[in-house]
């Protein structure tokens, strides 16, 4: 199958219409129509075999994994998707793998109403790029540098169960969790004018932090116990890797978000996940973690780094 049959049969189709979308895969570029007034969010990540996801991941999963990471960047600035790009490098043209993949990016495009407008296809080790764009008012982004002292800190949902699906694979609940995270679009769209600052977890609760808390020129006191778990992480993680896993763990794709005290019930009837306040911004610089007699937990670890 040569690069275009490929790109028709898998690709050419893989979303729907949209009124957004003057011109889609087909031609040098696609020409799309964002909302009057509104800025483009931009985002791209790539995934590499065996450093990005195991080798034995599902073609499915490869699939709906390397949009959902661009989707958490779009929802961390408080941006709607829109549109996304995929830079698709593959040993060879299987059709098994092919149209898993395209089945994982679909269901999760769709999900979101995003359409697939471009691409690049090449051939070498097996590597994903995808670009998404979304929009948002000049207003609403938020941006890491937002934070003030005071502010609470909070996440949504639940932290540490992607990494310890990593460690101990085999619970369906924390697999699905590191394999086919749920980017918290509609968590980023609500906290819109609310927080004062966010960032999706993708590399670990201490490293992500960190970026807010040097971008914004402010502290923070995080309650180790305040930390939100999941049935199955309770049930299942070793006590003594437990704090390791959900400060720096990576890949659970959470918001980390701040705001002041006085928007947080306001935030948490507009979200559909749970918003627990895991600790508060301080003028004092740094990171602390305490612990449940606020006594300091040492630590010196961050999140996950390349070329570390
Ligand atoms: P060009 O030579 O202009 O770069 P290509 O032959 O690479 O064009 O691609 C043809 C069309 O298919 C373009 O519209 C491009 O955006 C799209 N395309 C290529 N690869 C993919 C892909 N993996 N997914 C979606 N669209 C793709
Ligand atoms: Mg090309």
């Amino acid at each position: 199958m040569d690069e275009f049959s490929l790109i028709r049969q898998y690709f050419a189709g893989l979303t729907g219409p949209q009124a957004d979308v003057a011109l889609g895969i087909g031609d040098d570029c696609a020409l799309l129509q964002p909302p009057a007034g509104e800025l483009l969010a931009t985002t791209t990540d790539t995934l590499v075999s065996g450093r990005h996801f195991p080798l034995a991941t599902s073609a499915y999963d490869i699939g709906w994994k390397s949009l959902a990471v661009n989707l958490s960047d779009l929802a961390a600035m408080g941006a709607r998707p829109r549109w996304c790009l995929l830079a698709l490098t593959l040993p060879e043209a299987d059709a098994q793998w092919l149209s898993g993949f395209a089945a994982g990016l679909g269901d999760l495009a769709r999900q979101h109403g995003i359409a697939l407008v471009g691409g690049d296809t090449t051939r070498g080790s097996l590597s994903i790029t995808v670009t998404a764009i979304g929009s948002l008012p000049a207003a609403g982004a938020l941006r890491r540098a937002g934070a003030r002292a005071g502010d609470l800190v909070c996440v949504t949902g639940t932290l540490g169960d992607a990494a310890l699906a990593l460690r101990q694979p085999g619970d369906a609940a924390l697999d699905e969790r590191l394999n086919r995270p749920q980017p918290r679009v509609q968590a980023g769209l609500s906290l819109r004018g609310l927080a004062t600052a966010a960032i999706d977890l993708s590399d670990g609760l201490a490293g992500d932090l960190g970026h807010i808390l040097s971008a914004s020129g402010v502290g923070a006191e995080i309650f180790a116990n305040e930390l939100p778990v999941s049935p199955a992480f309770q049930r299942l993680a070793p006590p003594d890797a437990a704090f390791g896993l959900q400060v720096t763990g990576g890949d659970d794709y959470e918001l980390c978000v701040c705001l002041p005290e006085a928007v947080l019930a306001q935030a948490r009837e507009q979200l559909a996940l749970p918003l627990t306040v895991i600790g508060q911004l301080t003028e004092r610089p740094g990171l602390r973690f305490l612990d449940a007699a606020d006594q300091e937990i040492a630590f010196d670890g961050t999140g996950y780094r390349h070329f570390a």
